[in-house]
């Protein structure tokens, strides 16, 4: 270990599904036929519209630093959308707008961590909470949930995980990597044991939000809960519902004196986010909002098709989720088998080492999600290579002896 690297970054690691989706890039880049079932971002293209009010900020000079927290139309776009959505009320001072999602974790975590703080993170996770709570000097505390229940937290291991150092619990519906998401009453059950807590603060990362299927409706917390409204912090984003990955608009509403603490952070990290992003999340977020239910047909289609073939493969098992572009299928049916090559398959991270290698298919291994043995499959990608890319897992695990 070199000295110069600080502690609090050597407790955490690279991102694992970047790194996969990197490898994949490479074996292309060596002429190998890879197919990436890696990548956290939807094919599809920003829709126009949105694109236009970009160009249009540009060439009316809207190029300069905004307010920290965003700007006055954006904040007002958050507030309609909580209201026209979730039904919840926030004022603009209660929003915020950051360079993307993650900036809203990390700015929540460092606002309000301090050593021995715990933060409760049902598992799978999306592989970033944990090291954001690290870094930000925290201890997460994983709650691993089972496939036997859809990959949903339990309310009695939510009541057994709670200390009293305990100071926010992360939900995330629908969730990456596993797509799960909570009814109301699932949810309820769970608000149900946080209301017995109130010293304990609820991040609900709502991120996948427009991405459900099967007409399974989408609730959140501090929506099902009125009672915990004033400690709980809904972040929502671009991202993922209006295909805006590069574009790093995140936001979120909360407590104010939360969201005061979290400018003075971002205030001294990054300053605004982008101003011409802004312009163009206001757009996203107060246009036509008729793409998004098509796009969602096109992702259940999707789903469906995997789960059926990766069903099929020996030694696979596939639960159907509720949303988000990913699925997480158990491969513990392939564990202790052996690749043609002699390679024994031991670990979740083998499978995935010996599927890129024999086949060309990258997907996540279930360790970096903190749930094995699993792995996760996104299929934000066209029905034709998800087709290929199941055949040949399909061909890869009836290979193993
Ligand atoms: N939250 C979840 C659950 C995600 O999957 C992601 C992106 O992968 C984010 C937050 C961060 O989104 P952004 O790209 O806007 O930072």
């Amino acid at each position: 270990k070199m000295g110069f690297i600080s502690d609090a970054l050597n407790r955490i690691q690279p991102s694992a599904t970047i790194a996969a989706t990197q490898k994949a890039r490479d074996l292309k880049a060596l002429g190998r036929d890879v197919i990436s079932l890696a990548a956290g971002e939807p094919d599809f293209d920003t829709p126009d519209n949105i694109k236009e009010a970009a160009i249009k900020a540009i060439r009316e000079g809207k190029t300069k630093y905004t307010a920290v927290d965003g700007i006055p139309e954006l904040k007002q776009a958050i507030c309609a959308k909580f209201k026209r959505e979730n039904n919840l009320d926030y004022g603009p001072q209660q929003a915020f707008v950051a360079p993307g999602g993650k900036p809203i974790i990390f700015n929540a975590m460092i606002a309000t961590l301090n050593p021995g703080d715990e933060v409760i993170i049902p598992a799978p996770y999306w592989v970033s909470y944990p090291d954001i709570v690290l870094l930000a000097g925290g201890t997460p505390v994983s709650i691993e949930t089972r496939l036997e229940d859809g990959f949903k937290l339990q309310p009695e291991a939510l009541e057994k995980a709670i200390t009293e150092k305990t100071k926010w619990v992360i939900f995330n519906s629908p969730s990456n990597p596993s797509g799960a998401a909570y009814t109301a009453a699932e949810l309820k059950k769970l608000t149900d044991v946080l209301m017995k807590h109130p010293h304990v603060w609820i991040l609900s990362d709502d991120m996948y939000e427009h991405l459900t299927y099967d007409g399974f409706k989408f609730a959140t917390p501090a929506e099902v809960e009125p009672g915990l409204y004033e400690r709980t912090l809904t972040m929502n984003g671009v991202s993922k519902a209006y295909a805006m990955t590069g574009w790093r608009i995140g936001y979120c509403a909360g407590p104010e004196s939360l969201i005061k603490a979290m400018t003075k952070v971002q205030s001294q990290s990054t300053s605004n986010p982008t101003s011409i992003s802004q312009y163009a999340a206001v757009e996203a977020l107060n246009g036509p909002q008729d793409f998004i239910p098509e796009r969602a047909k096109v992702f259940k289609e999707r789903r469906d098709l995997v789960v059926s073939m990766l069903n099929q493969a020996k030694g696979i098992k596939c639960p159907t989720p509720e949303g988000a572009f990913y699925v997480y299928p158990s491969c513990e049916g392939c564990i202790g088998k052996t690749t043609t090559d002699g390679k024994v398959i031991e670990t979740d991270e083998d499978f995935a080492m010996a599927l890129i290698e024999a086949e060309g298919i990258s997907v996540v291994h279930g360790a970096a999600f903190g749930l094995s043995p699993f792995f996760r499959i996104s299929y934000a990608t066209s029905t034709e290579e998800l087709t290929d890319a199941c055949e040949r897992i399909q061909r890869f695990c009836a290979s193993l002896r």
